[in-house]
């Protein structure tokens, strides 16, 4: 059984519901040995005016809360420090300035914005795809390039939002470059994550597709991180039994005690 969630996001985080308190207790009652914060901190703001998830004030918060977690649910369950970075390519200095600030085990890379503009608000019927994909996927061959993280989260989320306007997009078609990240990963000694959202949202696959995980596979990669994405209590750790069954299959291994500061991890 996998008994870690590395990509879980508290009320902390302006789209999500329970606070870290009672997410921890979920994963308790699950049985998880691991539960991995990763809140938002994106770097910019979609056209809202301020800072979104992206105030200094805010890391601390969940960091001060994080810690007192755990060591308050020791004996329990270790309560991880992380943090979902957004756009992360355009802001590496800044990025680095954060992670060094806090005792982060695990961050997680994201690209939730092309141009400005969050994925959720594109109007994909009225959008060239084919610019926008190479555009999304250029960027997170950017971040695998250059950026300090862990592990390279949902790679195709651009579908999520496509399918809801009934636009089926297949990153697949871009062979080359989605092979030449996944590459770039092995390469930096970056994990590549199985993000199980996709299975509460209508697909029949994790994000990345099984496709992409041989690719994955072909490409040196060995292992991938296993993250529900979870805003609510009710997400925590959903479809994992699934998630293990493919991941064995295609003889990859799940990470777990991840510390990023102390050198350390176990498959
Ligand atoms: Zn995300
Ligand atoms: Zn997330």
């Amino acid at each position: 059984m996998i008994s870690v969630d590395y990509h879980v996001h508290s009320s902390f985080s302006p789209d999500a519901s329970n606070e870290m308190r009672k997410m921890v207790e979920k994963a308790v009652s699950l049985g998880l040995r691991e539960i991995m914060f990763t809140d938002h901190f994106e770097f910019f703001s979609d056209g809202r005016p301020g800072n979104f998830c992206s105030d200094e004030n805010y890391v601390s918060f969940i960091a001060e809360e994080a810690l007192s977690l755990r060591s308050e649910y020791s004996d329990r369950i270790y309560v991880g420090l992380g943090l979902e970075i957004g756009q992360m390519q355009f802001a590496l200095k800044k990025s680095e300035e954060i992670i060094g600030s806090y005792p982060f085990d695990f961050i997680l890379a994201s690209y939730h914005k092309v141009g400005d503009v969050d994925l959720s608000r594109y109007d994909y019927l009225k959008t060239d795809i084919k610019s926008l994909v190479h555009e999304y996927l250029s960027g997170l061959l950017c971040i695998a390039q250059s950026a300090n993280f862990d592990s390279l989260a949902h790679i195709d989320l651009i579908k999520r939002y496509a399918h809801r306007q009934n636009v089926e997009i297949k990153i697949e078609k871009e062979e080359a470059l989605v092979r030449k990240i996944l590459k770039t990963l092995v390469d930096r000694g970056k994990f590549l994550e199985v993000n199980t959202s996709s299975m509460r949202q209508c697909f029949e696959e994790f994000f990345p597709s099984d496709k992409i995980l041989m690719w994955y596979k072909e490409e040196g990669g060995e292992v991938v991180t296993i993250g529900s994405d979870s805003h609510r209590t009710d997400d925590i750790a959903e479809d994992f039994d699934k998630a293990e069954k493919l991941v064995s299959a295609l003889g990859l291994n799940v990470l777990k005690n991840y510390r990023r500061n102390r050198g350390m991890y176990e498959t």
